[in-house]
């Protein structure tokens, strides 16, 4: 074990460190399907690579570590990891879900689980009262992002948590806009906490991966049983990819953030906005909670362009920033939630929660600040149509 008392170091040298047998400072990747077994129930405490492989084991301790968690399992994608976590329930059960929840956790819901009777509540989770009055007696758990996607809304984790403690049920948090290092909701109460990996954790844009984090010994052994039993896990190569990309998530997420509360600040400023969701914006929605349970506002932010302003010919005009799904990478990306990343949610929900046609969400990268700023007020300008 290495020593140390700050998050960003355990970013590198936390989980298991490098490899004892030659002394690299990496752990190696165990490219392997099986180990062989010196006699009948005798082994090294590695049999087969979907109950277990070493490089998984490494990014599996590393994240419980970070999170504050005892356990961390490794999955194929995000949304491996949160069907892994909704395998908990049975039929008959209900899972409450905030408004803005990921769209393709919407549909694992909607479309697969819905079929097998597990059910689920749509609340607005911003406000606890709704939340407390939607934990009807056959819910069994409730499953919450803050910020929410597109609309960076926030829940107040800790009191979100509270509520499921005093009805029995547990705290699910898709952690994925704030990772370990800004945010940490098993220290605010929650039981599992789910990420997609893809985003910051990864940090490249090269990698899709997902993690689940208790720290309760009964939970993570009915997931350990879930990850084995249905299979999806993260490769031996994935695991390595992901490990490394966490070792510079604190330099990565200090320039993201620092980059995105200044697009914030400006964007609010300029004339062709109508509005700007940011929770590292003293007005925006939440701010206060937000304040108090993360570090900062993270580094997605979403607007609106005013009426007279050609939402397709700004994504036409953007010659820096790609249009293109996903976020968390280190570069930037835009994108249209109402015909992207929340397609799958219906029209008539869409405009309830506010997903509007005119919405951009932006996940602000590390490039120079200037190249992006210059590039986003070039394409605002562009897309004007009435002069
Ligand atoms: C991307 C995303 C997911 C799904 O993760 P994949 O790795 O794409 O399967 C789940 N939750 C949130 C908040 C996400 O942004």
């Amino acid at each position: 074990m290495k020593s140390y008392k700050h998050i960003e170091s355990a970013f590198i040298q936390g989980g298991i460190y490098g490899d004892k047998t030659t002394g690299a400072v990496n752990v190696p990747i165990y490219q392997t399907s099986t180990y062989e077994q010196s006699g009948l129930g005798e082994n090294t405490g590695w049999e087969y690579s979907r109950t277990g492989n070493p490089t998984r084991a490494a990014v599996e301790a590393l994240i419980a570590e970070l999170e504050g968690g005892t356990h961390g399992f490794a999955f194929a994608s995000g949304m491996a990891a949160i069907a892994a976590a909704l395998n908990l329930f049975k039929s008959g059960d209900r899972v409450v879900i905030s408004s803005n929840v990921y769209g393709g956790t919407f549909r694992i819901l909607d479309k697969i689980f819905k079929n097998f009777k597990l059910e689920y509540t749509i609340v607005d989770t911003t406000n606890l009262d709704n939340l407390e009055n939607a934990l009807t007696p056959d819910v069994k758990a409730i499953l919450i992002e803050s910020p929410a996607n597109p609309l960076l809304t926030v829940t107040d984790l800790a009191g979100a948590s509270a509520l499921s403690k005093k009805h029995g049920i547990l705290t699910i948090v898709d952690n994925t806009f704030m990772t370990p290092y800004l945010q940490r909701p098993l220290e605010l109460g929650a039981d599992i906490v789910v990420h997609s990996a893809t985003k910051y954790l990864g940090g490249h844009s090269d990698l899709i991966a997902g993690l689940v984090v208790v720290k309760d010994e009964r939970l993570a052994e009915r997931l350990a049983f879930i990850q084995n039993a249905t299979g999806g896990v993260l490769a031996p190569f994935d695991s390595f990819l992901l490990i490394r990309g966490i070792k510079t998530l604190a330099v990565r997420l200090d320039r993201h953030v620092q980059n995105a509360e200044t697009i914030a600040a400006r964007l609010k400023e300029n004339r062709a906005v109508k509005k700007v969701y940011y929770p590292g914006l003293p007005d925006a929605q939440g701010y206060e909670i937000n304040k108090r349970q993360a570090k900062n506002g993270g580094a997605v932010i979403s607007f609106e362009l005013k009426e007279n302003y050609d939402i397709k010919k700004f994504f036409r005009s953007l010659h820096l920033i790609a249009l293109a799904e996903s976020l968390g990478g280190i570069e930037s990306l835009v994108c249209h939630p109402a015909t992207m990343t929340h397609a799958s949610i219906p029209y008539e929900i869409r405009q309830k929660v506010g997903i509007t046609d005119g919405l951009i969400r932006l996940s602000v990268g590390i490039e120079h600040i200037d190249d992006l700023l210059s590039d986003l007020e070039q394409a605002i300008k562009e897309s004007e149509t009435i002069k």
